[in-house]
């Protein structure tokens, strides 16, 4: 989502003449995109603001803003700092122009409006990954859900869904331009919806439309929500070889006394029925997911019950959290953050040790398929074998033939021969 958005922030900068540069003793402008999701993520921002206090003390016209989440969260609370001269949230990023021009040491500038229209649908976000493999489309901005414990509905602000003749622009330029794999982007895809003359559009004829551009495309997105995935979508993904085998469904804990207070409105047995859907329809189907750890009042019974679905499950990957209080959520203004940190840690530990014999049991079973990989790069382990990832999205490294030159974004067949819970490892057939 960040990578997403500060692509946009770079095409709507070099509209208005300025240059990217990674340098920062040679920025005149440094700008931190942030996020407000976890109490950790925003003390990185706080450490990072030091950083380029110091380069403010040897420049003193040197400008830093802080752009997204955080800068929505924080509105003027980032200027009481006396660090930041440029407040941009998520709406906002078009104005960051007429901001920079405003704003000098002395006089700071903010813009923390959100809108219910923005999408930066016209923009053609300027890509910044060196392979020019994969790219990333927003097709949706903020969430209308409320999960209690998130602060993203407050910094995001309402959902918007982006014309689809826009996106579809979008992924038609990359692939023009060489790349091989889009991942469609927003808090809650499935309830993408375009309302036109011609038709109206939900997410699984957008993902058609897309996966028809080309069938050496691959299709990717994040992240569908349990309680809306529907049989339209899994029956769409399983007509088109194209649209990658592996959905991000996050389940977040496995009791439905947690799920319930999380306001996540589905319940351990219809997680378990999605699950079974996606299975019946594409049998080699990853399925990947967030947990979060000891949100208010879990007890050791809730707390087993999150162990035992990921069991079920048997996901391929997770990201695992420890619950952190967002202030002005609905958790933080309800449920005392009653866990204490030892026991999170412990429950966290507990969980993130199941989900890494779990990956590990779910790469031992590929151990001797072949798999289609999209070839990314040189292995930053050992330059010499090459690596790129499966339609499951399992990252498989390979040595890379003496003989012919195989350039990223080349589509090889792999076959596995051992791996480790990260990783397939193979040789090319
Ligand atoms: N829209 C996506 C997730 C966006 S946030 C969805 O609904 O699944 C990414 C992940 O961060 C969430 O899935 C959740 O696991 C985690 N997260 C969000 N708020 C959190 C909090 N307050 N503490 C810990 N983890 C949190
Ligand atoms: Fe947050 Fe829930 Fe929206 Fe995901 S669906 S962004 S967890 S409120």
């Amino acid at each position: 989502m960040n990578v997403s958005d500060s692509e946009v922030i770079f095409a709507i900068l070099a509209k208005a003449g300025y240059e990217r540069t990674e340098d920062m003793a040679a920025a005149d402008v440094i700008l931190a995109n942030t996020c407000s999701i976890r109490d950790n993520a925003e003390q990185r921002i706080w450490s990072r603001l030091e950083l380029f206090a110091a380069q403010k003390k040897r420049r003193p016209e040197v400008l830093v803003g802080i752009v997204g989440c955080m800068a929505e969260r924080l509105k003027e609370k980032l200027l009481d700092s006396r660090k930041v001269d440029i407040v941009a949230g998520p709406d906002a990023y078009r104005s960051l122009p007429a901001l920079l021009e405003a704003a000098a040491p002395d006089n700071p500038q903010i813009n923390v409006l959100l809108s219910r229209e923005e999408t930066y649908g016209d923009i053609m976000p300027l890509r910044t990954d060196r392979g020019g493999v994969s790219a990333f489309i927003s097709i949706m901005r903020g969430c209308n859900n409320v999960c209690s414990y998130c602060v993203v509905p407050y910094t995001r602000g309402a959902e918007r869904s982006r014309d689809p003749e826009t996106i579809l622009a979008e992924a038609r330029d990359v692939y023009e331009r060489g790349y091989k794999e889009v991942t469609l982007l927003g808090q809650n895809v499935d309830s993408y919806f375009w309302k036109s003359a011609a038709g109206n559009t939900d997410f699984a004829d957008l993902l058609e439309s897309v996966a028809r551009i080309a069938p050496d495309l691959r299709v990717r997105y994040a992240t569908s929500h349990p309680k809306d995935i529907s049989d339209k979508l899994i029956e769409t993904m399983g007509r088109y070889a194209n649209i990658c085998r592996c959905i991000h469904l996050p389940v977040q804990s496995g009791s439905d006394v947690m799920l319930e207070k999380m306001r996540r409105r589905y319940t351990r047995e219809w997680y378990l029925d999605r699950v079974r859907k996606i299975r019946e329809v594409m049998p080699d189907c990853a399925i990947t997911t967030d947990v979060i750890a000891g949100f208010c009042g879990e007890t050791e019974q809730d707390h087993q019950d999150t162990l035992g679905i990921m069991r079920e499950v048997g996901y391929d990957y997770a990201y695992m959290f420890a619950y952190s209080e967002r202030p002005g959520t609905l958790a933080a203004r309800n449920y005392p953050d009653d866990i204490p940190p030892e026991v999170k840690n412990r429950r966290l530990t507990e969980i993130i040790d199941l989900q890494n014999e779990l990956s590990l049991e779910s790469n031992t079973r590929d151990v001797g398929k072949t798999f289609e990989v999209l070839v990314e790069g040189p292995s930053k382990r050992d330059p010499s074998d090459l690596c790129g990832r499966n339609s499951q999205n399992k990252m498989c490294v390979f040595p890379a033939p003496g003989d012919t030159d195989i350039r990223p974004g080349t589509y090889v067949t792999v076959r596995i021969l051992s791996c480790t819970s990260a990783t397939l490892l193979g040789e090319l057939v």
